[in-house]
């Protein structure tokens, strides 16, 4: 049974996942949540997880599997069965259907994104998009958030390195949020506001952390964090699911790097990566075309988010962007 409430005075929105409470390492210490002998994660533990929703390689062991989280906070089941899309109104369908996915992104026992080998990251990378892309024909899902929790800081239960892929119901409040900010700016500018953005930092120079042809990292002029990095391609390109293996394949390499630097910040940090891509809200549910911009944040767990930052919603970062930007230069 899982609650799916409507926040009053904002917008967003509450899952509450009843069974979900009893899941073992939900209130244990940081230090605690550890499993070196039994991960279920690891090669040859397969029969302690879910089966498979797809593997790679398409042959021989698998490198990195996709699996249905055994604790979601979304459910599957619903109205799987009933479900015809012809005659069933997808307003009919509760807020609390959706799924909620677990990429394993090695067969080994590793804790670090920046420890995979090249070829598990473009596996991963391919996971991504494969998985956004089976959500985009579900004609009862709206949107698919992938996110990665890395250190227990950071909210990962369990350490073998892994991401999640939630697809829900409804656009997320900070996409959504994003889309009407993008809106707003094509329609006093005709252009795309993250284009703008990104040309212009590429021009000053200052905040850019590394790049490669098609994309490139940088810290945010209003950065909200320390050490808070963007990733995005240089072309204005609306959808992750409609990437070509060779974006992935050039996209990989940066951000493990960009990835790697951030592990490697002083006094050695957990941080949260997510994906924002376009919805499936557009005509005959394509990308919104102009309308979105698809790229990647990473957030740092260096500083907290205290009551200044949950009070206000606004924030301080005792670490200016620019500076942010020279010390991750410098990590390479
Ligand atoms: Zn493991
Ligand atoms: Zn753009
Ligand atoms: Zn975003």
């Amino acid at each position: 049974m899982i609650d799916v409430r409507q926040l009053p005075l904002a917008e967003g929105r509450v899952l509450i996942p009843f069974e979900r409470v009893a899941r073992p390492c939900d209130f244990r210490p940081a230090a605690a949540v550890r499993m070196p002998n039994r991960c279920p994660f690891c090669a040859g533990n397969e029969t302690e997880t879910p089966d498979s929703l797809t593997a790679r390689p398409a042959d021989g062991p698998w490198e990195v599997r996709v699996i249905p989280n055994k604790f979601p906070a979304l459910s599957p089941l619903s109205p799987l069965d009933a479900f015809d899309p012809v005659t069933t109104r997808l307003s009919t369908i509760p807020l609390f259907f959706g799924q909620h996915e677990v990429v394993i992104e090695s067969p080994r026992h590793i804790t670090r994104f920046s420890e995979l080998d090249p070829r598990q990251v473009e596996y991963t990378l391919q996971a991504y998009r494969d998985r956004i892309a089976a959500h985009r024909v579900d004609l009862r899902l709206v949107y698919s958030l992938v996110f990665r929790n890395c250190g227990a800081d950071a909210g990962a239960s369990l350490e073998h390195v892994h991401s999640q892929i939630m697809a829900t119901r409804w656009v997320p409040a900070n996409v959504a949020t994003e889309i009407r900010y993008l809106r707003r700016w094509r329609k006093r500018c005709g252009r795309c506001l993250l284009c703008d953005l990104l040309e212009h930092e590429i021009r000053d120079g200052r905040r850019l952390v590394a790049e490669s042809a098609h994309f490139a990292a940088w810290c945010p002029y209003a950065s909200r964090f320390a050490y808070e990095t963007w990733i995005m391609p240089k072309q204005h390109l609306a959808a992750f699911d409609e990437q070509p293996d060779g974006m992935l394949r050039e996209l990989g390499p940066l951000l493990q790097e960009v990835a790697g630097r951030i592990e490697r910040l002083p006094g050695g940090t957990g941080y949260n990566f997510w994906l924002h891509t376009s919805p499936f809200t557009g005509r005959g549910r394509r990308p919104l075309e102009g309308g979105f911009h698809w790229h990647l944040e990473l957030m740092p767990r260096v500083t907290q988010q205290a009551g200044f930052e949950w009070g206000g919603g606004d924030y301080i970062n005792p670490v200016a962007p620019e500076q942010a930007a020279a010390t991750l230069r410098d990590l390479a």
